[in-house]
C-alpha cells in the first residue's frame, strides 16, 4: 500500500504539484488521470525518489520514505518503475535485463528470472537482445524487468503510449494480469480516459496540481464532479 499525503512542488513561479494526497491499495490499479502538464509525472517521479517535494509525505507499506529531511533513496523503496523512456539495456539479452535489480544466489536469480519470463510469455526469447524484439515483446520484458526486485508499488507512466492500437489492448490486459497476481499496488499515469477507464479500479482525476474528483470509474464517468471532468470524458464509450 502506497500512501501520499500533502505532496507539493513548485519550479519557479510554476506550480506543478499542489497538494495531491492519495493512497494506493496492495493488488490494485489506481489511475491518475489528467491532461497534459497537470502534474502527473511530477508526482510519479517524487514517489519514485527521483525528485524531491517541497513539502508532504510518501509512506510504502507504513514505513516512511519521505518526509521532510527524511529522505530514503530510490533503490531502497521497494518501487518499481515503467516509464515510456524507461528502455531496456541494449548491450544485455533479455535474461540480463531481467536479472539486472536481482541479487542473491545465481541459482534462485535464475529461477526468478525465468519465472517472470514464462508469466509474461517470453521464455522463447530469452537470450535475444532488446534490438531483436519487437516493441511489444520489449515492453513485456520492461515489466519482467520492474517486477523481478518483487517491488511493494509499481508505477506507470503512459507505458503503453508507443504501441499500435490492437497491441496496446492486448499488452494492457496482460499486464494486468501479470500485476495481479504478483499483488503489486499500481499507480498509472495517463492522459487518456479509455485507458483509465480499461484499467483502474479506483480514478484519481486530476487537474492543476491537483486531485479533482476521485473513485471508481463508473462512477466518475456516470458522475463528473464538473463540466471539466464531464468534457474530459466525453470521448469514452
Ligand atoms: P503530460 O501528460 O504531458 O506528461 P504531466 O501531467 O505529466 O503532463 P508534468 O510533467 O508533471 O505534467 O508537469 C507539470 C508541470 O510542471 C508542467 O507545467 C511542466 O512544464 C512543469 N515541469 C515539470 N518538470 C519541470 C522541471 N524539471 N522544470 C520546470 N518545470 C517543470
Ligand atoms: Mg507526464
Amino acid at each position: 500500500r502506497l500512501e501520499m499525503a500533502d505532496l507539493r512542488r513548485r519550479f519557479g513561479a510554476r506550480t506543478a504539484v499542489d497538494g495531491v494526497s492519495l493512497s494506493v491499495m496492495a493488488g490494485q490499479v489506481t489511475c491518475l488521470l489528467g491532461p497534459s502538464g497537470c502534474g502527473k509525472s511530477t508526482t510519479l517521479r517524487m514517489i519514485a525518489g527521483v525528485e524531491r517535494p517541497d513539502s508532504g509525505r510518501i509512506t510504502v507499506d507504513g514505513r516512511t520514505v519521505c518526509d521532510g529531511a527524511l529522505w530514503v533513496p530510490p533503490e531502497d523503496r521497494s518501487i518499481g518503475l515503467m516509464f515510456q523512456d524507461f528502455a531496456l539495456f541494449p548491450h544485455l539479452d533479455v535474461a540480463r535485463n531481467v536479472a539486472f535489480g536481482l541479487t542473491g544466489p545465481k541459482r534462485a536469480v535464475q529461477e526468478r528470472v525465468e519465472e517472470l519470463l514464462e508469466r509474461v510469455g517470453m521464455t522463447g526469447h530469452i537470450s535475444a537482445y532488446p534490438h531483436e524484439l519487437s516493441g511489444g515483446e520489449q515492453q513485456r520484458v520492461a515489466l519482467a524487468r520492474a517486477l523481478a526486485p518483487r517491488p511493494r508499488i509499481m508505477l506507470m507512466d503512459e507505458p503503453f503510449s508507443g504501441l499500435d492500437d490492437r497491441l496496446r489492448d492486448e499488452i494492457r490486459d496482460e499486464t494486468l494480469d501479470v500485476l495481479k497476481a504478483e499483488g503489486t499496488a499500481v499507480l498509472l499515469v495517463t492522459h487518456e480516459p479509455a485507458e483509465a477507464m480499461r484499467m483502474a479500479d479506483e480514478i484519481a482525476l486530476m487537474r492543476d496540481g491537483r486531485i479533482v474528483q476521485q473513485g471508481a470509474p463508473y462512477n466518475i464517468y456516470n458522475a463528473p464532479a464538473d463540466l471539466a471532468a464531464a468534457a474530459f470524458f466525453s470521448d469514452v464509450n
